[in-house]
């Protein structure tokens, strides 16, 4: 009996010491998606999973984006997205207008059964869908994430450089998800601007932790403090500089 006592205070105790990892940045780790919350391989091509933002055909044409909100989408949850999109309108020349004919277009759901928040990386052609998950996924940082890996964009974390701003701690890894997450993307484009800790491409310092509070991702830089997205309210400015320069020539065809 005193035994038993022991050890469920010894429990206890380990709940304690590691909170639960917040659902919110739970759905972003989902451990069958690449990198936590890409969908499939962009551009659907054994070998160009990473590829999706060197290939114009991964580019929506005219810096359109057209959109349907899924059946599943409520007024609250739209009016979430709706404040993503409206980020991206007032900072950079993407728009997301209703879909009327196009057949390239995204469906926003919130009840896919993965129950985590994912996209594809850039236009795959056809319908594809965006999961914002009803429980965990509807922040409006999330949605502007997931919409930025729509439009062609991979994590920051996961940038060539990142070893120069960050240090990835294995140890911490849940091995269950894997060091696969922190691979470095190979085949990206530069496009213009300096790595960023406070983009809303960037994970948190707990990111696929195997304990909430055993960090992960330790900025080099002792003063950051590194934010999940759906902490956040918008992009930063250099990610909306990013988005204007890879869609440059696409959007002044639209002009
Ligand atoms: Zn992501």
């Amino acid at each position: 009996m005193r035994l038993r006592l022991v050890l469920l205070t010894a429990a206890v105790a380990a709940v304690a010491a590691f909170p639960t990892i917040p659902l919110a940045a739970k759905v972003l780790y989902n451990p069958d998606l690449f990198q936590g919350d890409i969908k499939g391989v962009a551009g659907q091509e054994a070998g160009r999973e990473r590829a999706a933002k060197l290939g114009t055909e991964f580019l929506w044409p005219w810096g359109e984006v057209p959109y349907v909100l899924g059946r599943s989408i409520t007024t609250d949850q739209s009016s979430v997205i709706q404040a993503g999109m409206k980020d991206f309108h007032a900072k950079t020349c993407l728009r997301f207008v209703p879909r009327t004919t196009e057949s390239n277009y995204i469906e926003i759901v919130s009840d896919d059964i993965s129950t985590s928040c994912w996209s594809n990386v850039g236009m795959i052609r056809g319908k594809q869908l965006v999961s914002l998950y009803s429980d965990g996924c509807i922040y409006t940082g999330t949605a502007i994430h997931e919409l930025m890996h729509t439009v062609g964009f991979f994590h920051e974390h996961n940038r060539n450089d990142r070893d120069d701003y960050v240090t990835i701690h294995s140890e911490n890894v849940d091995p269950d998800v894997g060091m696969s997450n922190f691979d470095k993307d190979e085949n990206w484009q530069y496009v213009g601007e300096d790595y960023n800790y406070a983009s809303i491409m960037h994970y948190d310092m707990y990111a696929f932790s195997k304990e909430w509070g055993l960090k992960t991702i330790v900025p080099k830089d002792p003063n950051v403090v590194l934010v999940g997205p759906f902490k956040k309210d918008s992009m930063e400015e250099s990610d909306a500089r990013q988005i204007n320069t890879l869609y440059a020539a696409e959007c002044a065809r639209r002009q």
